[in-house]
C-alpha cells in the first residue's frame, strides 16, 4: 500500500464534508484530506478548489522563485515539430506515424519505435531524426 498524504490546500479543513469530520461527539474537528493519490495540482491537492486555494495563497511565490518569463517564448521552424499519428490510413503501416512542423506543414515518417520511445522530438519540439 502506497504512504498517505495530506492534501496541500491551505484552505482543505474549512470544507465541510463528512470525510473531513474527525473526532469524538464533544470534540468534533474537521481535517485537511488524506490519501495516498490525489488528482490536482500534480498529484498534491483533493479538488480543484484546494488546487486554487493553493495556488491564490503560494502561486505569485512559486513563480517567482522558480522564475518568471520575462520575455516572450517562441515558436520557430526549429522547434515546430510534434509527433502525430494518422488513424486514417488503415492497412498500410508505412507513413502512419509522422513528425509535423506546425510552421512549415512540412511532415516526415518516422517508425513508429521513433515514436514510442519520445526519440523523434524533444520536449520543446526539436527534431532529433
Ligand atoms: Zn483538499
Amino acid at each position: 500500500m502506497s504512504q498517505l498524504k495530506y492534501c496541500q490546500g491551505p484552505k482543505c479543513h474549512t470544507y465541510d464534508t463528512k470525510d473531513r469530520k474527525k473526532g469524538p461527539k464533544d470534540n468534533k474537528r474537521n481535517e485537511t484530506r488524506r490519501r495516498s493519490h490525489f488528482y490536482y495540482l500534480d498529484g498534491n491537492c483533493c479538488s480543484m478548489q484546494c488546487m486554487y486555494d493553493w495556488f491564490n495563497v503560494y502561486g505569485s511565490r512559486a513563480l517567482d522563485h522558480f522564475g518568471r518569463i520575462t520575455q516572450p517564448k517562441v515558436l520557430t521552424q526549429d522547434n515546430a515539430w510534434r509527433k502525430r499519428y494518422d488513424w486514417n490510413r488503415d492497412g498500410n503501416e508505412l507513413g502512419r506515424h509522422y513528425v509535423y512542423n506546425y510552421l512549415t506543414e512540412e511532415r516526415r515518417p518516422i517508425t513508429e519505435q521513433q515514436y514510442d520511445n519520445d526519440s523523434a522530438v524533444t520536449d520543446d519540439g526539436r527534431l532529433t531524426v
